[in-house]
């Protein structure tokens, strides 16, 4: 079992999750799961919860972790732009125009 990524909330745990799975990589959601499992009469140990990401096979590690910070990136509300000045097309990378500097606009 390898610890890949903590999330910050369940939500977004959970779409790595499904994207790990989509693109074949086998994972679990190890955290909430471990709450009450050894727990007799129902009381639930106080621990934090923990949204952590988990791999079972060593060579998944490091591609998991790309999928991932490939997936932060894409929802980090960028995406490729078009400079105001000269109308070409910047990817989402760059902060501002390679072909004439300007920056990108808020
Ligand atoms: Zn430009």
């Amino acid at each position: 079992m390898h610890k890949i990524f903590t999330a910050d909330n369940f939500v977004q745990l959970d779409q790595l999750r499904a994207l790990l799975l989509e693109n074949g990589i086998d994972c679990m959601h190890k955290g909430e799961s471990s709450i009450g499992s050894g727990a007799a009469g129902g009381e639930v140990p106080p621990i934090a919860i923990k949204n952590e990401l988990h791999v079972f096979e060593e060579s998944d590690v490091e591609p998991a972790k790309a999928l991932i910070i490939d997936f932060l990136t894409a929802h980090n509300d960028r995406s490729d732009w078009i400079c105001p000045k000269c109308g070409e097309k910047i990817e989402k990378e760059f902060s501002d125009c390679w072909k004439c500097s300007v920056d990108e606009p808020d």
